[in-house]
């Protein structure tokens, strides 16, 4: 098999090839057709994320290891299984969860391997989709393309899952309830998407560009701050007409947590997703007088995945806007998306799948 591989952080990917792997026990083999590019792969690039000040947390220390293939939004085809993977055929069309764990401990045997202690995501601790092939651990971590365009289908395994994992630490809250989404690029505008398609009435959405602000509503959002108000906070209570139930913080800044954390409710709850980097200092005597919950979402589960892509099927979801390019190209969109350059997804085609012009909706 050949793969793009990350030889050293923040050069050019290089072309390498690499034994085909041979499934084992219930492992599942599947060539990659499509894989899409996350900001995470520009980080995992990079070899490191921002904490906040001079500080960074490096991935090797996390147990990342060059030469690394990045790719965890996949969408396959089977091509060989192991003998104990049971319900998948050669042939099928299958979208990889990619957030698997050690396979053993009790999180990972209940379907909640973005939990598990000893992570091993495809495409970060193990090789991934921008790749020719990729194996799999289980059958469980493959959910049905069905009728969705597959380029499309590969988003959801990371972008989709991402939004909707947050999304279900929100809800319930009453329809007509105020929730606040801080960040409206790709990720926030597919929260609105899903809290829409769940039956969510009232979203407040927050950025620094009007243009993402225009975006968020059309995509459903009732209300918009410009997050370049003097006081943050009081713009989105402001907006909101009262104090909030719950924020997800897609940035996740020192700033936007902070303004999060003091527009909510009591009884409010403020949902971690970003990356952007920082820290947050808290009056503590706050949580227990407010009752406040502070949660990171990290990424979901397969159980979330499977849910997710039953929304999308149901053709309640928007597909997200994307486009595609040849995997060859990795190294030029990951160095546009490290610039902002890149809007919407893009989607690498595995050589020798034909190459199609942009896609701008899913569906079949
Ligand atoms: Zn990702
Ligand atoms: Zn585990």
């Amino acid at each position: 098999m050949h793969a793009w591989a990350v030889v050293a952080n923040g050069e050019p990917l290089q072309e390498i090839t690499l034994p085909t792997p041979e499934p084992h026990g219930a492992q599942v083999l599947l060539e990659v057709l499509h894989c899409g590019v996350c900001h995470s792969d520009v980080h995992l690039w990079d070899g490191h994320y921002q904490l906040g000040g001079e500080k960074k947390l490096l991935l090797k220390d996390r147990g990342v290891s060059l030469p690394l293939v990045m790719g965890h939004e996949i969408v396959g085809r089977v091509v060989r299984t192991g003998p104990q993977a049971r319900g998948v055929a050669v042939g099928e069309l299958k979208i990889v969860y990619p957030w698997v764990g050690c396979g053993t401990c009790a999180l990972c045997r209940s379907d909640q391997d973005n939990m598990c202690q000893t992570p091993r995501s495809i495409g970060v601790f193990q090789a991934g989709g921008y790749a020719s092939h990729v194996i799999v651990p289980e059958p469980r971590h493959l959910v049905d393309v069905g009728t969705l365009s597959p380029p499309v289908a590969a988003t959801l395994a990371c972008s989709g899952l991402t939004a909707y994992g947050a999304v279900k630490k929100a809800l319930p809250l009453p329809a007509d309830e105020p929730i606040v989404i801080i960040g409206l690029g790709g990720l926030g505008l597919n929260a609105i998407a899903i809290l829409r398609a769940l039956g969510h009435e009232r979203i407040v959405g927050v950025d620094l560009k009007a243009e993402n602000r225009a975006a968020a509503l059309a995509a459903g959002a009732t209300d918009t701050v410009d997050a370049t108000a003097a006081n943050l906070a009081e713009a989105i209570v402001a907006a909101a007409g009262q104090g909030v139930g719950v924020v997800i913080d897609f940035v996740n800044s020192s700033a936007t947590a902070k303004a999060a954390f003091d527009a909510l409710r009591r009884g409010g709850k403020l949902i971690a997703v970003g990356f952007f980097g920082g820290e947050l200092s808290l009056p503590l005597p706050l949580l227990p007088l407010r009752a406040l919950t502070l949660v990171g979402s990290y990424v979901g589960s397969p159980i979330e995945l499977r849910e997710l892509v039953a929304l999308a099927q149901s053709g309640k979801l928007p597909p997200i806007p994307l486009t595609t390019a040849p995997q060859s190209d990795a190294t030029s969109v990951l160095a546009r998306l490290r610039d902002g350059r890149i809007i919407g997804r893009v989607v690498l085609d595995a050589p020798g799948v034909p190459h199609a012009t942009p896609v701008a909706a899913g569906g079949a």
